[in-house]
């Protein structure tokens, strides 16, 4: 696990930055959870974050997810975060790795589809379903081919499915507001309002203390990679046809999004 954090580590000085050190004192879950952070770096983007094997498998989504079939849209592959990462909302300093405001956009389970995680990392094809507060159904990661230089890119696709929205390509990003905090980025920036609930710490998703039962944990100051996505490369390789009907198991097991808690505190910003 420790390894698999190097690069992370590497890119980041922990004395100027308090985003998390990947510690590993979150607990892989049978349930896999995702997470989708804005941030607000030298480019605006989503992480997208999938939870594989104990650690957070990442892209930075250029223009953010599309709920319209239609948009592929380019998700460079990052290096791999802690599940700490998870919870993580805040200002990362400016001029340290990934600069700027990170807002915990969205965050739920996940599963693949068809094969394992690993399976379809390794293939280029992950088929997966989502099911957030923002994003639902079923989607897929296409790994680029061809991609030139050191960046590995990616298209982010919706599959066609009841929560498709074609032509509705940007709405679901409308929304700013934390669903960790309820916070905007503005709010998050200034480092006002209330503190996120956490989500992955205490380790098992099965958790309603994990949406009910908030531990004031003190955000860490913001997030990670300073990747940002230049052009929407090359040509999708796969057009995204009819994906079987989202089969998220076990509904019983799918946090419920709730509000977040009115955390009586203020945050406390421990960044700049
Ligand atoms: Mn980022």
């Amino acid at each position: 696990m420790v390894d698999r954090l190097s690069a992370y580590q590497a890119k980041r000085d922990f004395a100027l930055t308090t985003e998390p050190q990947g510690a590993a004192t979150t607990q892989s879950s049978a349930n896999l959870r995702f997470v989708v952070q804005k941030h607000d770096a030298s480019r605006l983007h989503y992480d997208l974050r999938l939870e594989v094997d104990g650690v957070f498998k990442s892209w930075a989504v250029a223009r953010g997810p599309s709920l319209d079939p239609h948009d592929k849209r380019l998700a460079v592959e990052v290096e791999d975060h802690p599940l700490d990462y998870g919870d993580f909302e805040g200002t990362i300093p400016k001029g340290q790795y990934g600069g700027g405001t990170v807002q915990l956009w969205d965050r739920g389970v996940w599963q693949p589809q068809g094969m394992t995680a690993e399976e379809g990392l390794a293939s280029g094809d992950l088929k997966f379903t989502l099911a957030g507060e923002h994003l639902h159904g079923s989607w897929v990661l296409v790994r680029i081919k061809g991609w030139s230089g050191k960046r590995v890119n990616w298209l982010l696709i919706k599959h066609r499915d009841a929560h498709a929205r074609e032509g509705e390509a940007g709405a679901v990003l409308e929304t700013d507001r934390s669903v960790a905090s309820g916070r905007s980025m503005a709010e998050i920036a200034a480092g006002t309002g209330q503190a996120p609930t956490p989500f992955m710490a205490g380790g098992s998703i099965a958790a309603d203390a994990i949406w009910h039962a908030p531990e004031s944990k003190a955000p860490s100051p913001a997030d990670e990679d300073a990747t940002t996505p230049t052009k929407p490369a090359s040509k999708p390789r796969a057009a995204s046809k009819p994906a079987p009907a989202p089969k998220l198991a076990k509904p019983a097991q799918v946090p419920k999004p709730a509000k977040p808690a009115r955390a009586p505190k203020p945050a406390k910003h421990a960044g700049p």
